[in-house]
């Protein structure tokens, strides 16, 4: 390996101190210094990070922002999700190659570029996107790929129409995108004591908005009761959900009222340090979230002695992640954020009791922070009295899909699901996907439904289906995310996602029966029941709650037939005589 690497190699571990924990952003520098991670490169971080090779390779080979091979000088990766698809993505593809002329997964023969995909960069509202050389580019046409390729080569990527991000904030409501002075929610909070601080967000009903919806105040309490001299608030700025860009929108335009809350939680956890671990795909959005922590450390609102109260010290800093939808979990993005493979952990003990480093660790959504902030600003009573009874305040939803208005909404909790699609002009709708692929997907007669912790939960993504579309296609590629997104840690989601799929493919070519839907049913509730974590716990819902509302779909393609095999034996002749250039003897006898 050449020299100049390995000094480049040292000077970066130097930069992180040498320190395992900071091992992703390690990563992260030494990527974009020499594009790709060789074994020569692995042996040369795992000797200036003082760590053995297979940690190193173990961290690498867990996330999609870190390849092994060598790239070209240029990269584009494609935004791959169903709502991508919906809106023209697959002719982007096709574009792209044949501009190219190499298939998505290559490089160009002259190491130029590089052709890729992406799980949803959070540009639902502006799909068909890429990532461009790191600059998030959407409202892209076929026609575009020519200009982007040139706009690369040129490094004028940020100069394309595309690559100016439109926020797309279609209602602001009075919890997230009202106007606050900065420091306004740390008056209040420093007027009481920490306890009083949880007590007050006790009070006021906040529950996360990740979509579980577990008692923010209460969160906090369990995590101040675990006796320790350091603790940590983690903000999981990882959303990843297929549709979900609500975080983008209040990274671009709230950032203060999330630090705010990061710090109000500082306060109340008597933490010193926050974390906000900030999904690789969002990495464009770093410079200016420094920016912002570096004016709030000028106007003591973060440092030493916020406020001028003494004792009170508290500092943010930024982890990146590398392309993991997984790291959403808590437990993953922890293992994450300490420089680790992003495998969920074994549960408990929850991050309360042991979570950054084994300290007592606070992990809350971006909006919960913020609404935190809020709630601290104008007091419980004022927040409680907003949404319905099991769920206070507002929520952020981000549409996209079929409907005139796609972008974020903040509404009231309780809003029908049948208002919201008036608000944001959809018509002639068939299906709505509420909360992404790990939610469900409901049909015309649930409309009136509200969206509320007690009837449609959603951490914020709603995707609208008008009449025109193949719905079940859609829950196919669906399982097909879920499949590439699987850890691989336990056996139920590892294999149980890739049988789902298959047999699902099974019903969708028109060869299943009724007993194959008994058994697709039979087997997500195994996976839901026996894996470890979220995303297994949840990656069956596409079929089952398709099946629940859309019984007619499935009813129309099976067969009446008691058994069909999976295994088709005449393709797989036909596979065979293609792949050998010749008629299998068996066909030749019988012509
Ligand atoms: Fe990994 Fe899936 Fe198991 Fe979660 S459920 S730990 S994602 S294999």
């Amino acid at each position: 390996m050449a020299g100049d690497h390995v000094k480049t190699i040292r000077s970066i571990a130097e930069k992180y101190k040498k320190d395992p924990a900071r091992l992703m952003d390690v990563l992260l520098d030494i990527k974009k210094e020499l594009g790709y991670f060789s074994e020569d490169t692995i042996g040369a971080i795992a000797e200036a990070m003082n760590m053995p090779r297979v940690k190193v390779r173990d961290t690498l080979s867990f996330y999609a922002f870190f390849p092994r091979e060598k790239t070209g000088e240029h990269e584009v990766l494609i935004s791959k999700s169903v709502v991508e698809w919906m809106k023209g993505g697959e002719e982007l593809v096709k574009a792209f190659e044949k501009e190219l002329g190499v298939s998505c997964g290559e490089t160009t023969k002259d190491d130029k570029v590089s052709l890729g995909f992406a799980e949803c960069i959070g540009m639902s509202d502006q799909a068909p996107s890429a990532i461009v050389d790191g600059v998030p580019v959407g409202n892209l046409t076929p026609g575009d790929a020519k200009k982007v390729i040139e706009a690369a080569k040129k490094g004028n990527v940020s100069d394309l129409p595309g690559a100016k991000v439109a926020a797309n904030l279609k209602k602001e409501g009075p919890v997230i995108f009202a106007p606050m002075d900065n420091g306004a929610a740390l008056d209040a909070a420093i007027k009481m004591s920490p306890d009083d601080v949880i007590a007050e967000v006790e009070k006021s009903g906040l529950r996360g908005r990740g979509g579980a919806g577990f008692p923010t105040g209460r969160k906090w309490k369990f995590c101040r009761m675990n006796k320790s001299d350091v603790r940590y608030v983690v903000c999981n700025a990882d959303e990843g959900e297929p549709g979900t860009f609500k975080d983008r929108v209040i990274l671009s335009e709230k950032p203060d009222l999330l630090f705010e809350g990061m710090t109000v939680a500082g306060y109340a956890l008597d933490a010193k340090e926050g974390i906000l671990y900030l999904r690789g795909e969002y990495a464009y959005m770093k410079p200016a979230l420094d920016k912002v922590l570096e004016e709030r450390r000028k106007n003591n609102l973060l440092g030493a002695g916020i406020k001028g109260k003494k004792g009170f010290d508290f500092d943010i800093r930024i982890q990146l992640g590398a392309g993991a939808y997984v790291c959403g979990e808590e437990s993953a993005l922890l293992e994450s954020a300490e420089g680790k493979r992003g495998a969920p952990r074994e549960r408990p003990p929850f991050p309360v009791e042991k979570g950054y480093m084994d300290k007592p660790t606070s992990v809350n959504n971006v909006e919960t922070l913020c609404a935190a902030a809020r709630v601290m600003e104008k007091g419980a009573d004022w927040f409680s009295a907003i949404g319905t009874k099991d769920s206070a305040g507002t929520k952020l939803i981000s549409v996209s899909g079929d409907c005139k208005e796609p972008g974020v909404y903040e509404i009231d909790y309780g809003t029908t699901v049948a208002d919201f699609l008036k608000l944001c002009g959809a018509e002639k709708t068939k299906a709505v996907q509420i909360g992404g692929p790990s939610g469900r997907l409901i049909a015309p007669k649930d409309f009136k439904g509200t969206i509320s912790f007690e009837q449609f939960p959603t951490g914020g993504s709603l995707i609208v289906f008008d009449e025109s579309r193949d719905i079940l296609e859609y829950m196919r590629q669906f399982m097909d995310f879920f499949t590439e997104e699987s850890c691989g840690w336990c056996a139920p989601c590892r294999t149980g996602t890739s049988l789902l799929l298959v047999e699902f493919e099974k019903v969708l070519d028109g060869r299943g029966t009724q007993a194959d839907l008994d058994n697709l049913k039979k087997l997500g509730e195994l996976v839901k029941t026996m894996s470890r974590c979220g995303l297994g716990q949840t990656a069956a819902n596409p079929i089952l709650t398709s099946m629940e509302s859309f019984p007619e779909l499935y009813k129309a393609i099976i067969k009446p037939d008691e058994y069909i095999g999976r295994f088709e034996f005449d393709k797989a002749v036909k596979a065979g005589e293609e792949m050998a250039g010749r008629k299998s003897e068996l066909e030749e006898a019988h012509s």
